[in-house]
């Protein structure tokens, strides 16, 4: 059982354990040690801290927690290389976490809240609803164990797993320090942070001037059609939107993705492409075009306009891709990660 009145030692600073240890009447350098056995050796438990005396890991196993993330299900794609990992933590909960693999290298895909309570109408990963956020430690393990498991290294990391970040962020934040001042030392600028558009939080971020890639997950350019299919875009509309994102660029100087699924009849006819052409123009970004991947409780359907689309909006000057489906055998790509075991027919491999 594990006890929660315990200190999650993953999640903690370097300052923040050195403080801890200084309490305990111990020397900086052994907060050094101890921060050097989680975050580069990355033991899963205090007896592998073998320059650390018993009685000082005695210590440490009384007042700390070391959390981590067992394997329950992993799936690898005949497709692409692509690997979809469901970790379990033990709470019981569980989240998917995807490895991709690119031309520049292998990117994961992380989960930042167990759920979710956004609600938007495509995605799987809200259909169960919201049970907790993750801490800060659950995020940088699902990078260790994902690298651990596949000999592989994590190149660049895409918070579009399951959940909202922005739901999260003192957690994210938090995570995105370790990640980048810790062990891995990833510089923030090979991060995509995904939202549905919580723009309370885009001024805040925007504030921290990260240098993380900022994607807003866009999906319809009237209100009508996004308060539709998004709920959030009843809290904030699309001016308010607009604004925060002009104001990110402004203070960032980072140009912002837009992230646009297609979805036949809803939000891919030559007008829905017209309205987004208004909505950006004259602005810097990128949209990202994914044709919509279909989910078993809803009915909504692929477009078959994706190359049409894309065509108009660079006939307006707007630079559009089409994102590459990665992992579509295995359930893997946007919007059909869920916590739960939904995919037991498929087969695992070892
Ligand atoms: N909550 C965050 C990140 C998670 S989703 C967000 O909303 O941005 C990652 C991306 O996949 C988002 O752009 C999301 O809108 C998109 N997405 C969700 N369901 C999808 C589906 N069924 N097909 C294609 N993209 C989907």
């Amino acid at each position: 059982m594990e006890n929660t009145e315990k200190i999650d030692i993953l999640s903690l600073s370097r300052d923040e354990l050195t403080a801890e240890l200084t309490a305990l009447g111990e020397k900086t350098f052994r907060a050094k040690q101890i921060y050097d056995w989680l975050h580069v050796k990355k033991v899963r438990d205090f007896s592998q801290m073998s320059n650390i005396s018993a009685q000082l890991r005695d210590t440490l196993e009384k007042k700390f927690c070391l959390k981590s993330l067992i394997i329950k299900k992993k799936l690898v794609s005949d497709i692409d290389n692509t690997v979809k990992y469901l970790y379990g933590m033990p709470d019981g909960e569980s989240v998917e976490t995807v490895l991709m693999e690119y031309k520049h290298g292998n990117s994961l895909c992380i989960s930042t809240q167990v759920g979710c309570r956004m609600g938007c109408r495509f995605c799987a990963s809200t259909i169960a609803g919201f049970v907790r956020h993750l801490l800060p430690s659950e995020m940088l393990l699902q990078i260790y164990e994902t690298e651990r498991d596949s000999g592989r290294h994590v190149d660049s990391i895409v918070l579009m797993g399951i959940g909202e970040p922005l739901d999260n962020f003192d957690n994210v934040m938090k995570f995105l320090s370790l990640l980048n001042s810790e062990g891995e030392g990833m510089s923030l600028r090979h991060i995509s942070l995904s939202t549905c558009g919580i723009v309370d939080r885009i001024y805040e971020l925007a504030e921290m001037k990260t240098g993380l890639t900022l994607s807003i997950s866009l999906h319809a350019a009237t209100d009508e059609k996004r308060s539709s299919i998004m709920p959030i875009n009843k809290k904030y509309n699309l001016e308010q939107l607009m604004t925060a994102c002009r104001d990110y660029f402004k203070k960032t100087g980072r140009r912002i993705s837009f992230e646009y699924s297609l979805i036949e009849g809803v939000n891919d006819t030559e007008q829905s492409a017209d309205e987004l052409i208004k909505l950006l123009r004259g602005m810097l970004c990128h949209v990202n075009l994914i044709p919509i991947n279909e989910i078993r409780e809803r009915d909504y359907k692929k477009s078959r306009y994706v190359e049409k689309f894309q065509k108009r909006l660079a006939a307006a000057g707007i630079n559009a891709t089409v994102r590459r489906t990665l992992g579509a055998d295995i359930n893997a790509a946007c919007g059909q990660l869920r916590r739960d075991d939904g995919d037991a027919h498929k087969a695992v491999k070892e």
